[in-house]
């Protein structure tokens, strides 16, 4: 049998391939016969450019179908596909494209000067372009290719994409993941979030997440062709298009800003999401009360599940109440076939609520990090568990709680100080609508926190009445020495806080 993860994908597609896959908000319409057509033609270009095996398809392109395409086509011909940060500047490109080492590079036709003189000096023996609107080489060249395309076959441990982490703790590292990664985790997925078939009524999802990453990549458009389900797809995050959506979907997938963001907008209410059937929230922590807010709007509680760049989804809170209730604040338990454990400095397993180092073992953890075989041995046990770098506990029924990570974990006066800790004290305060504590050196104690927090619209806030406040309740090693109200916490693409900058900026009083 073929492992490849586009014949699951395929073997999931409705009967009737004349009815629609993906409505997007531009108004264009593919139906899944479209979307098997394209990725043939697109395969075959692939293949007539007779590369190596495992060479690599590097993407930095706006999100639209076709690059949704692109990725198919690329599984399709058994190629690695590589999709960038639409964000990343020449210096960070150079550095991608020199580690990477693709055969192939596509970008916007904007961008086509420097990128494609960044690939030539590096080696890339193809530079095509495509943009949001159609256009560019890469699919005037395909037009001339065939719709009858046999599916490379692959092996389950073969590497169909390699995603390079957020770069939220230090420098980017490539994750090289397998067909037989992906697809388990698309299986699981489908099972646990109660994906429903063409009998069932069917699934819609809005798709409203970059195309770059684990979330909307992975997570999202699988779990959407796995199973048969349409798409609607919008480009930019718009809180007004999505919510337009919402009356015609049943599944979400966002970034907790994007809750935050819905949030914003005013007038809507239960009635707006009727249709709806699952929210979905990871790639960073939601604050507690987003996750109150929007019950108490929608009527919805926000599923938030928890995975990274390395091990696809790990844990999630349960969809059927059977499994038990979604906790706000927590990531929620293990998944099917993935081991979690939570262990002290000693590498020792802890007892229930004790916080620690998160490892994992499970059938999507990767093949290791692209070029890095020291690291890749490092971040691994013994046992074969991934140290994940993220900190936390487990309660007795398994929920796993993130309370950071390592990296920004706060060594003051030789106490463990944990940033969300205080976080969350300080998000309790009135007036203040979020925060973050990071850790910057200090002669007498090592490390000390700083606490750099945002007022809700409309409060003004002192930072010594916080101080104030936080001295009053926590012990005195966990309170930050210094405090910054500004307008707003620096974040990437996914709604991440880059605590490095932080750390950065607030070195030196
Ligand atoms: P880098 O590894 O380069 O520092 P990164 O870890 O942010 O960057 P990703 O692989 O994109 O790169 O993100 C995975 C991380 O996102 C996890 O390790 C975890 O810290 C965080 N994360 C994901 N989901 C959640 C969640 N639901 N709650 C809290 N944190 C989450
Ligand atoms: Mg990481």
């Amino acid at each position: 049998p073929n492992a490849n993860l586009f014949a699951a994908l395929r073997g999931g597609f409705p009967s009737d391939l004349r009815n629609v896959a993906v409505e997007t908000d531009s108004g264009l319409y593919y139906s899944w016969q479209d979307l098997l057509d394209a990725t043939a033609m697109l395969a075959n270009m692939l293949d007539s450019l007779d590369l190596p095996a495992g060479a690599r398809i590097a993407v930095q392109v706006e999100k639209s179908v076709e690059a949704l395409v692109l990725y198919l086509a690329t599984l399709r011909a058994g190629l690695v596909f590589l999709p960038l940060n639409t964000a990343y500047q020449s210096a960070e490109m150079a550095y991608f494209i020199a580690d990477a080492q693709p055969s192939v590079v596509v970008c916007t036709g904007r961008n086509f000067g420097w990128v494609s003189k960044l690939a030539f000096t590096a080696g890339t023996a193809y530079v095509f372009t495509l943009n949001e609107d159609r256009t560019g080489s890469l699919l005037e060249r395909a037009a001339r290719f065939g719709r009858e395309h046999a599916v490379a076959v692959r092996a389950p441990d073969d590497l169909a994409a390699i995603i390079y982490t957020s770069g939220t703790t230090g420098r980017s590292k490539g994750a090289m993941l397998s067909h037989g990664n992906l697809l388990s985790n698309a299986q699981v997925l489908q099972k646990a979030w109660g994906w429903r078939s063409e009998v069932q009524g069917g699934d819609v999802l809005v798709h409203a997440l970059p195309i770059f990453h684990v979330h909307g990549l992975f997570v999202a458009i699988h779990g959407a062709l796995l199973n048969g389900s349409k798409m609607i797809w919008l480009g930019k995050f718009d809180p007004k298009a999505a919510l337009q959506a919402f009356a015609h979907a049943t599944v979400f997938m966002g970034v907790p800003t994007l809750y935050v963001r819905l949030l914003g907008e005013g007038g809507w209410g239960a009635e707006a999401v009727r249709s709806m059937r699952l929210f979905v929230s990871g790639s960073a922590p939601m604050l507690i009360e987003t996750f109150l807010d929007w019950q108490a709007r929608s009527g919805h509680t926000i599923l938030e599940r928890y995975g990274m760049s390395e091990t696809i989804m790990l844990t999630s809170n349960p969809y059927f109440s059977l499994d038990g209730e979604r906790r706000g604040g927590t990531v929620g338990p293990a998944l099917p076939g993935v081991q979690l454990r939570v262990v002290g400095d000693d590498g020792l397993a802890l007892a229930p609520g004790e916080i620690g180092g998160i490892q994992v073992k499970g059938p999507g953890v990767f093949q290791g990090y692209w070029n890095m075989p020291e690291k890749t041995a490092e971040e691994f046990t013994a046992d074969g568990f991934f140290r994940t770098g993220d900190v936390g506990h487990m309660d007795a029924q398994g929920y796993v709680t993130i309370v950071g990570r390592s990296k920004d974990l706060i060594i003051s006066g030789g106490y463990n100080v944990y940033p969300a800790e205080v976080e969350g004290y300080i998000n309790a305060l009135p007036g203040v609508a979020e925060s973050a504590v990071v850790g910057v050196p200090d002669p007498d104690f090592g490390e000390v926190g700083v606490a750099v927090v945002i007022a809700r619209r409309g409060s003004q806030l002192d930072p010594q009445g916080i101080l104030a406040a936080l001295k009053a309740t926590l012990a005195n090693f966990k309170v930050p020495k210094r405090c910054h109200v500004v307008a707003e916490l620096p974040r990437n693409a996914m709604g991440k806080v880059q605590k490095n900058q932080l750390r950065a900026r607030y070195l030196t009083t």
